[in-house]
C-alpha cells in the first residue's frame, strides 16, 4: 500500500492511475478507521480499479470547544485496517499540505449547511464542503464513497459537486450497526458502559417511527413525536433534533409527499450521537 504524505507524490500517483486508464475511488475520512469506514472501501473496490484513503482530522469542521484536541487518532493501527482489506493508497496530511498560509477560499452551502446539524455546530458544514474540494481537486478520483449514517454531509457534498460541476460521481453508502442497532463511529468511544447501554435508542426510535410510516402515518410531527417519546422514555433526554425531512434534498415538508427521511442528534454524556433511516 502507498502512502502519500505530501502532494506531489499523491499526484504523481494519480496522474500514473489515471494514464493507465484505472477507475479510482477516494474514501476521505478522519481515521479512528472501523467496519463503517471499511464498507466504504469495500464499496469502492467493488466499482473501481483503485482506492485511495485520506486520513485528515479537519480542523475547520470543528467549533471552539468541540472534540478536535480529544478525536481520536490511531494512524498505524488505520493502515494496517486499509492494508489488510487491499486498500491501495493512503493519504496522511498534515495541516499546512491542505491549508496552506495564505488561503482565503471557502465553500458554503447554504441554507442546507446552517440547518439540522448546522444550526448545532455553526461553521461546520462549510469546513466540510471546504476540506472535501479541495481533496476532490487534489486527488481527481472517479468517485467517492461517503456513509450513508451522515446523510446531511452526503446531502451536501451531492449538492456542492452537482452545484460547482466537479467531475466525479458521489455514491453513498448504508450504515454499518453493531448488533444492537447503534451506528458503529469513532466517537462511540467516549461513551460509558452505561452510556452505551443507552445508546441503542436512537435506532429503536428510528425503527418505530419507521413502522408508524409504513402503517400509513403522514403526519411528520406525529411521527417525530413518536420518536421523541421513545428517546426520553430510554432515558437520552439530550435531544437536539428529531425531524423528517425529504429523502432526496433534505427539504422540510408540511406533508410528507415522497421518500422520507427522518434524522435525529442527540447528547448522550460527552459523546453527540446521530443516526437517521429512510422511512
Ligand atoms: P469520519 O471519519 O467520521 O469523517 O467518516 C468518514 C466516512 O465514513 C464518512 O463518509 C462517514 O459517513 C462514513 N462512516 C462513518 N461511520 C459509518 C458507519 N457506521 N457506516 C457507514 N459509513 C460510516
Amino acid at each position: 500500500m502507498n502512502l502519500f504524505k505530501d502532494r506531489q507524490s499523491l499526484k504523481a500517483w494519480m496522474s500514473a492511475c489515471r494514464n493507465r486508464g484505472e477507475r479510482v475511488g477516494f474514501i476521505p475520512t478522519m481515521g479512528a478507521l472501523h467496519a463503517g469506514h471499511l464498507s466504504l472501501v469495500e464499496a469502492a473496490k467493488k466499482q473501481c480499479s483503485r482506492t485511495l484513503v485520506s486520513i485528515f482530522v479537519n480542523p475547520t469542521q470543528f467549533g471552539p470547544g468541540e472534540d478536535f484536541a480529544q478525536y481520536p487518532r490511531t494512524f498505524a493501527a488505520d493502515q494496517t485496517l486499509l492494508e489488510e482489506i487491499g486498500c491501495d493508497g493512503v493519504f496522511l496530511p498534515e495541516v499546512a499540505t491542505i491549508y496552506p498560509p495564505g488561503g482565503q477560499t471557502s465553500v458554503s452551502v447554504e441554507p442546507l449547511g446552517s440547518q439540522l446539524c448546522g444550526a448545532a455546530r455553526p461553521g461546520h458544514f462549510q469546513g466540510v464542503a471546504t476540506v472535501v474540494a479541495i481533496l476532490f481537486n487534489l486527488v481527481r478520483p472517479h468517485a467517492a464513497y461517503f456513509g450513508l449514517k451522515d446523510y446531511q454531509q452526503f446531502t451536501l457534498i451531492r449538492q456542492m459537486v452537482d452545484d460547482l460541476c466537479m467531475p466525479l460521481e458521489v455514491v453513498g453508502v448504508p450504515t454499518v450497526r453493531e448488533a444492537d442497532g447503534l451506528a458503529l463511529s469513532s466517537r462511540n468511544r467516549y461513551l460509558t458502559d452505561e452510556e452505551r447501554a443507552r445508546a441503542p435508542a436512537l435506532f429503536r426510535a428510528l425503527t418505530h417511527a419507521q413502522e408508524l410510516y409504513r402503517g400509513g402515518e403522514r403526519d411528520p410531527l406525529r411521527l417525530e413525536e413518536e420518536a421523541r417519546r421513545l428517546l426520553l422514555a430510554s432515558g437520552i433526554e439530550n435531544i437536539d433534533y428529531v425531524e423528517v425531512r425529504h429523502g432526496a434534498t433534505l427539504i422540510r415538508e408540511r406533508e410528507i409527499s415522497t421518500d422520507p427521511v427522518m434524522l435525529i442528534a442527540v447528547r448522550v454524556g460527552k459523546a453527540r450521537l446521530i443516526d437517521n433511516r429512510l422511512l
